[in-house]
């Protein structure tokens, strides 16, 4: 029993390692589900929780959804209202955002977390193509 929560816990760890556009529990659970057909639902998103706790994958927490990300570094998200895309922002991490609240408050900052909402470019293109 114990060999087979390890080796589904390496699946799900595999497969989010093997997407690189933060996907859902759901889009994790069927690439999951496509090299084990016995492993259930319940199990995927328990491992996934145990994965993220454990910080052997980041969990992005965005409107409607949680998402999971391969990356364990600190970086931004952009989130599309649209289509629901998950993509990393190109623009790096402020740590010194951090160290100024800690110097205010006395607030010992582990991090902190930023999400740029709107519409991809993938969305704005058929907007365009629609409105023709
Ligand atoms: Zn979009
Ligand atoms: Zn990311």
């Amino acid at each position: 029993m114990q060999q087979r929560n390890t080796k589904q816990r390496m699946l799900v760890l595999e497969a989010v390692r093997a997407r690189h556009d933060h996907p859902s529990a759901d889009e994790i659970y069927f690439d999951v589900r496509a090299k084990d057909a016995r492993i259930s639902r319940a199990t995927v998103y328990r491992n996934l929780n145990v994965l993220a706790q454990s910080g052997e994958i980041a969990h992005v927490r965005v409107p409607a959804a949680d998402r999971y990300d391969f990356r364990r570094d600190k970086h931004y998200h952009m989130f599309c209202v649209r289509c629901g895309r998950v993509s990393d922002a190109p623009i790096v991490y402020r740590e010194e955002l951090d160290g100024g609240v800690e110097e205010a408050t006395g607030f010992k900052v582990e991090r902190h977390r930023m999400i740029f909402e709107g519409v991809c470019p993938e969305c704005l293109k058929e907007k365009a193509e629609d409105a023709r």
